[in-house]
């Protein structure tokens, strides 16, 4: 197996980010965060974030196939050892048209990783957090500052993020169920899914992960 091409699916809180950054420095891949990618191609005025910009002027949203373009035009720039997507696809119809594009550029999906947690836990850690003003980050119950409400660091006063109150992730969770758990089972059934339980440790995680990839890079020498 020349490269890994890999998606990661999970609910918000399920620790997929630091997964993602530590997966992309063990094996050289291409991080893909779709959001970033967006913002980059526009704040940057590539070609293909000025058509991005004129769907957003509109009020549109950006179609996938100019999502797609983006994704590999990166993948082309850095992803010679393959690529971790993050973010997309988002639906069975951007799953669909990401299948094309690799099947057309000869390329494969390697494995689709899904880092899972049940809600109430997701909802415990996300709600939980507080920040600063500089941005650094506590657990009122895992990661709590000496003293209370206000940074380490800094002696900022700490507060939570709009996105982070209860009825926001409760919101987000359930469009998650919606539009993206039905890819679980669209990558279960071409034999593609891995899971991952993200109750664990971040470092229990991915130990878990780099095995299975290890092994899937046996199954294919075989
Ligand atoms: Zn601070």
């Amino acid at each position: 197996m020349s490269e890994l091409n890999l998606i990661l699916l999970g609910p918000p809180g399920a620790g997929k980010g630091t997964q993602a950054t530590r997966l992309r420095d063990d094996f050289d891949l291409a991080y893909i965060a779709t959001g970033d990618l967006l913002r980059e191609n526009v704040s940057e005025g590539t070609e293909l974030g000025k058509e991005a910009k004129s769907y957003m002027d509109d009020g549109a949203l950006v179609p996938d196939e100019l999502v797609i373009k983006m994704i590999f035009d990166k993948v082309e720039d850095d992803g010679d050892d393959g690529f971790l997507l993050d973010g997309f696809p988002r639906n069975i119809a951007q799953a669909d048209a990401l299948a094309e594009e690799l099947d057309r550029r000869g390329r494969k999906l390697t494995a689709a990783l899904l880092v899972e947690a049940p809600d109430d836990v997701v909802i415990e850690r996300i709600s939980g957090r507080r920040v600063c003003s500089n941005g650094h980050v506590y657990h009122v119950v895992y990661d709590p500052p000496k003293h209370d409400a206000v940074c380490d660091q800094d002696g900022k006063p700490l507060s939570q993020r709009d996105d982070d109150r209860e009825e926001a992730v409760r919101k987000r969770l359930s469009v998650y169920h919606e539009t993206t758990e039905p890819l679980i089972d669209y990558y279960e059934e071409r034999g593609l899914l891995r899971r991952f339980d993200g109750t664990r440790s971040p470092t229990e995680v991915h130990d878990h992960i780099r095995a299975s990839i290890a092994t899937l890079r046996l199954e294919d020498e075989l």
